[in-house]
Order: structure tokens, then sequence, then C-alpha cells
């Protein structure tokens, strides 16, 4: 019986060395997971779709993967390598999540604990502890509750609105083509889009999406580490420059006042190549966080890192992820596929593991 190529790829993968593998391809360099959200959603709304990075048992294996294969590192650690020069452990891995979400506290957060795996969260500042929904979050709850069946609907056009996964697909798409608007018209859009839809959304469908600062501070003290994404996680690229300053200085001064302490670390929201500049890293360095992230493919050389401390590349990791696409992304093979590389199966290997990206919301 023929085998498909996925199915020998799988095979292949299964019996792989991963960490000899992972020390002959990568040899220094650090490793940095993005995640969102952690979660299962029901039926119920629960937020933008997308932004579920794993369910619990996907997250739980995981995070065993990287225990049995990789040396799980603080940020802290991260900053006593740059500014001190103690060395990181081989396969250094660092776990992150964007924008501040309660199921990382609530779930992904005892999973980590329960295994020791260190983990640093990039907080929204102006969406902790608040009802404020983010655009993707009131734009999902829109097209979930809307009795529409069709709409003509700003950006995108006439659509199919029948069934949860046309839906789905829609409020997807319209995520994607909202995002890079200015701020003001985002705002103005997302209105249109309530009323296209003929929806109204209450602002407790968004009560408990976010973290809240008394349960930061509580992380905090349990050994999580917090970082600045911004105030209200606009993509800084979108701004002018002194408006993007002030969305960095915003968030690292209500990091100080609630935590006591200025935070080290930055992450550019969407974090792309294309969503910040020069001119961003040196506001993140002049608002005292030592080192930033973007979302360009990983994993990061530690030369590189050194170079430019303000722009350490991360993987993005999503629902598709299984253990062996995690380990291809872990391995580079999204960076390789996005520039230059040989190898025709692990390129194949590696577009597919890098088509990941295309459902990303932030
Ligand atoms: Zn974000």
């Amino acid at each position: 019986m023929m085998r498909s190529k996925g199915s020998r790829l799988r095979e292949f993968l299964g019996r792989l060395d991963y960490g000899g593998t992972f020390d002959l391809l990568q040899g220094k360099s650090l490793t940095v997971l993005c995640y969102h959200r952690i979660g299962a959603p029901d039926n119920r709304f629960h937020g933008f779709r997308p932004n579920f990075s794993a369910s619990p048992r996907q997250f739980t294996l995981q995070m065993r993967f990287l225990r049995k294969f990789f040396s799980p590192v603080s940020l802290q650690d991260v900053l006593n390598w740059f500014e001190t020069g103690r060395p990181l452990p081989r396969r250094a891995v660092l776990v992150t999540f964007d924008d501040g979400y309660r199921d990382n506290g609530d779930v992904a957060w005892p999973i980590m604990r329960s295994l020791q795996i260190p983990g640093v969260i990039f907080l929204a500042t102006d969406h902790i502890g608040t009802n404020k929904p983010f655009l993707w979050d009131y734009a999902a709850y829109c097209f979930e509750v809307t009795k529409q069946k069709r709409a003509v609907l700003p950006l995108l056009g006439e659509m199919d609105l029948e069934t949860s996964s046309c839906r789905y697909r829609a409020a997807s798409a319209w995520v994607e083509a909202s995002k890079r608007l200015p701020a003001g018209n985002r705002r103005l859009l997302l209105d249109a889009l309530a009323v296209t839809l003929r929806v109204s959304p209450p602002p407790q469908a968004f009560a408990d999406l976010q973290l809240d600062w008394p349960t930061v501070r509580r992380l905090k003290e349990e050994g999580l580490e917090f970082g600045g994404h911004t105030h209200t996680h606009p993509i800084l690229t979108q701004l002018a420059l002194p408006e993007a300053r002030h969305e960095i200085i915003t968030s690292q001064q209500v990091l100080c006042a609630q935590l006591g302490m200025p935070a080290r670390a930055f992450a550019y929201p969407n974090g792309s190549a294309a969503d910040f500049f020069a001119g961003h890293e040196d506001a993140i360095r002049e608002a005292g966080f030592s080192i930033g992230f973007s979302l360009e493919h990983g994993p990061a050389k530690l030369d590189e890192i050194r170079q430019r401390p303000t722009a350490i590349r991360r993987l993005y990791v999503g629902r598709r992820d299984t253990i062996p696409r995690l380990f291809l992304k872990c391995l580079g093979a999204a960076r390789v596929a996005s520039g230059s590389g040989r190898g025709r199966q692990f390129i194949s290997a590696a577009r597919e593991s890098s088509k990941q990206s295309e459902s990303k919301a932030c």
C-alpha cells in the first residue's frame, strides 16, 4: 500500500532523536515560544477562536515535550545571560504569552508549574482588569451572535453567514483585513460591523476574558514574569512615532505602578518585521525595557540576540501544532521556508509548518 508523504514524514519524526537533531541544526540558540490563549472553547462565546493556541491537553503534551528534550528557562535567566554572560543551558527554551488572557493564569500556569516550567506574559495594560474587549474579540462576538444569514460587510463585501463555520471564516477574514487599519478607522469599522450584523455587544459579554491586577500580582508572587505589550495594543507602525512612544511608555508606567518595579521585556503587537522599526526599538529601551520580542520566525541565534536584543525572534504556536510540527518549528522550519535553505523534504515540511501563521490574530 502506498503511504502518503505526510505519514512517511510522521514516521520519520517519530523515530527522530529530538535532542541530538536540535543540537546539530540549531546549536547556540534560544527558542522562544509565543502562545496566546490555552483552552477548549465550547459553543458559548469565549472570544476570537483563532486566538486559542492549544487545548489544555495539547498544551500539557507540549510542556512535557519541552521538559523532556529542552531546558526551560525564565526571562530572568535570559537577562542574566545577556547582562552578565551567565551561560544559558543547552536547548534553552522560554515560554511566553501575549495579551494577558485570564486562561494563561487559570489553565496554562498550573500545568507549567507542575512541570517547573517558567513563563512570561506580555500585557496590553489598558485591557487588564477591565471588560474592554480587544478588536478581534468584539468582532468575533458580532459574528457569533448575529442572526443575519448574508450581509454586505465593511472591508469584505457580501459574505455568507448561514453556518457557524461560515461565520468563523468571515470573522477571521474580517479581523485579518482590519488589523492594520489606523486605530480611529478600526473603531468606526467595528461600529459599522455591529450595525450591519444587527448586534449590540453588552459589556458583560467580555467580562473575565482578561487577567485583573490582583491576579497578576498573585501570579507574579508564584513565579510568573510579566512584560509590556503596549497599552491599547495598536500595531505600532500604524501610529506616528510620538504616539507609538506614548503607548510603549504608558505600558511601562502602568506595569511599574501595579507591580512595584519596571518590566524588563517588551513584545511588539503582531510582531512581524513590518510591525515595528528602529524608532520603536529605541523607544522600548528609553522606556526601560532591556529586551524586545518579535514574531519573526525563530529560533533566535545567541549571536543575533547580542547584536539586536530588542528584536528577538519567537515561534508562533497554534492549534494545529502537534508535537512533530512544533519540533519542526523549533528546528527553524518556518524560518527556512520564509528564507533560503536546502533539502526538499525538510522544505515541504517547513512550508507546511509555517502555514500556522496564516491564522494568527495579533
Ligand atoms: Zn498581542
